[in-house]
């Protein structure tokens, strides 16, 4: 577990054990106790911070409703007070104890506010959630990735997503993604571009820690556009890139994401 904090609010970030690398998280608000569970996998670890650290939870948040990200919503629903927000589209793959969420929503626990922005594409209901200088970003957005479409996913919509949405985020918000691929990941990036400087000195950093046993530390929106290929659609470098791999490819930047999604679905 890491611990993160700021003005007014912790935030626990769990390497769900048995996991396809799922980070779980917890927001409290420092004054109040108050407390919200991010996307919950196994729910003994979150149940045990929540212990030791005296935190009430308020809500359990799903940024979506694939299963290892709704998983331990019952569990802790059993032994709190608490409720699901997840949005409307997911609604009926959770429990009832829930409440419809809609882009534009403010969720407010204790004294923090955490705004909710739809982010389909990774599948439809997909919100992240924007609290401070962080933002809670489920699988739209990881370490040099995004999400995979196999399950309800669209690929035009993810795009639309990342041109219109994660693109005008603030560079600095801190990235707190649902899952680490990042060593995979940085490895697509430099297939794609190998002359990508950033990606590189990236990719060497995340092996050092993993040799460490440690996790690494979260990025911001900037640094991610430094590398992200699915942030660096229209490059001059990746397009070039595409186009000598597929010289029948679209000219639009929707066309240019698409195909770099194919890529990544393709990759080993
Ligand atoms: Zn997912």
């Amino acid at each position: 577990m890491d611990e993160f904090s700021g003005t007014g609010y912790g935030i626990a970030r769990i390497r769900a054990p048995e996991s396809d690398n799922n980070y779980n998280y917890i927001v409290w608000c420092t004054e109040t106790s108050e407390c919200a569970v991010i996307d919950p996998f196994d729910p003994i670890p979150i149940l045990s911070v929540i212990r030791d650290k005296g935190l009430s939870v308020k809500y359990i948040i799903n940024t979506h409703c694939h299963p290892d990200h709704i998983k331990g919503n019952d569990p802790i629903l059993k032994v709190t007070m608490s409720e699901i927000l997840v949005h409307t589209l997911g609604r009926d793959m959770v429990s009832p104890r829930s409440r419809a969420l809609n882009g534009g929503d403010t969720i407010e626990v204790g004294k923090l506010s955490l705004k909710a922005i739809h982010t389909p594409g990774h599948c439809p209901e997909h919100t992240i959630l924007v609290m401070g200088e962080n933002v809670f970003s489920g699988d739209t957005l990881y370490l040099a990735g995004t999400g995979n479409l196999k399950n309800r996913g669209d690929a035009d919509e993810l795009f639309k997503t990342m041109e219109n949405t994660i693109r005008t985020l603030p560079d600095g918000l801190r990235i707190f993604p649902g899952h680490d691929y990042s060593e995979p990941n940085l490895r697509f990036a430099l297939d794609l571009e190998p002359g990508n400087k950033e990606a590189k000195k990236k990719l060497d950093g995340i092996r050092k820690i993993e040799k460490k046993g440690k996790e690494p530390a979260p990025t911001t929106i900037g640094e991610e556009k430094k590398y992200n290929p699915f942030l660096r659609y229209d490059s001059p470098e990746i397009t070039k890139e595409l186009r000598k791999r597929n010289p029948a490819l679209g000219d639009s930047k929707a066309s240019y994401f698409v195909e770099l999604r194919k890529l990544r679905d393709e990759w080993k």
